[in-house]
């Protein structure tokens, strides 16, 4: 027992937030890409945050950094999962609040990643060239749980907010595209027209899935309260990208909050996890 559930009978540290949720049914899977699989972003939030909050003090409020930090952080995690442009969208309405002209939402999405390019470039390049291991950049047991998902035959989708051209970039560098037969779902220029809740629900119609045919993971608010808002089973990741086997106590509460089903640091214990997620096996 944990403070946020029961621990999964056989397994060391997979946590079930809803006992009652319909096991057994599963044909699709949509993972999220940053932090769900993949860690070359890692720290993607510690470029955002302080970025934004350097903006605001600009405005000269009176607000501390102490507390400019708290606001930013809650609202970049409150949309996280959702397309990039969301946060700077968002940003742009809090110097608006504060009697600033924000520029348009898309530099300062350019004047993101540039900076976060600063932190990831070298992981990316190392990926690619051999000199870093390509599962030393992706969460523990990422391709054992992609594989047998494929055996049992089940329809593989992946969905990130950050830029479709990033998203299949990385995923081929990481050998992991191969395993997404749905497709590879990344924000695009036309940003209104795409987000996970509109993929969600185009993956139940075209299938003509029920809500349970459904398995979404995510470490994001969002891909997991967009999944239970169609019924499917939304299982938190709530890993610490720079400390792996770690919980991320962060996420598991924001995670919690999001409604998920069921939480995992990482898929070390993917036997058991699918076993369960197949076979519904009876939880104690
Ligand atoms: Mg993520």
């Amino acid at each position: 027992m944990t403070e946020f559930g029961k621990i999964l009978p056989n397994s060391q540290r997979i946590i079930v937030i809803n006992p009652n949720m319909n096991c057994g049914q599963i044909k699709c899977a949509l993972f999220d890409f940053d932090g769900t699989l993949s860690l070359l972003r890692s720290g993607w939030q510690d470029v955002m945050v302080p970025m934004m909050v350097e903006i605001l003090l600009e405005l000269k409020t009176g607000e501390t950094e102490e507390q400019l930090t708290n606001l930013v952080r809650d609202f970049v995690d409150r949309l996280t999962g959702k397309q990039t442009i969301y946060q700077m969208i968002r940003l742009c309405e809090e110097i608006r609040k504060r009697g600033g002209t924000p520029k348009d939402p898309l530099e300062y999405k350019r004047e993101y990643h540039e900076r976060l390019w600063k932190v990831i470039k070298d992981r990316v390049e190392g990926v690619k060239s051999g000199k870093i291991p390509k599962d030393q950049m992706l969460l523990p047991c990422s391709r054992q749980i992609l594989e047998a998902l494929k055996e049992r035959g089940v329809t593989l989708y992946l969905a990130s907010g950050t830029d479709t051209e990033y998203v299949l970039d990385e995923a081929e560098a990481l050998d992991i595209a191969k395993y997404f037969d749905g497709g590879i779902y990344g924000a695009i220029d036309e940003w209104e027209k795409f987000d996970k809740d509109i993929l969600i629900r185009r993956i139940l119609t075209q299938h003509k899935l029920s809500g349970p045919e459904l398995v979404a993971f995510g470490d994001g608010f969002v891909e997991i309260e967009e999944t239970k808002k169609v019924g499917g089973i939304a299982i938190g990741v709530a890993s610490d990208e720079f400390n792996l086997g770690n919980w991320n106590e962060w996420k598991l509460k924001r995670l919690t909050d999001a409604g998920a089903d069921l939480l995992i640091p990482d898929y070390r214990e993917w036997q058991t996890l699918l076993a369960f997620l197949f076979c519904g096996s009876d939880l104690v």
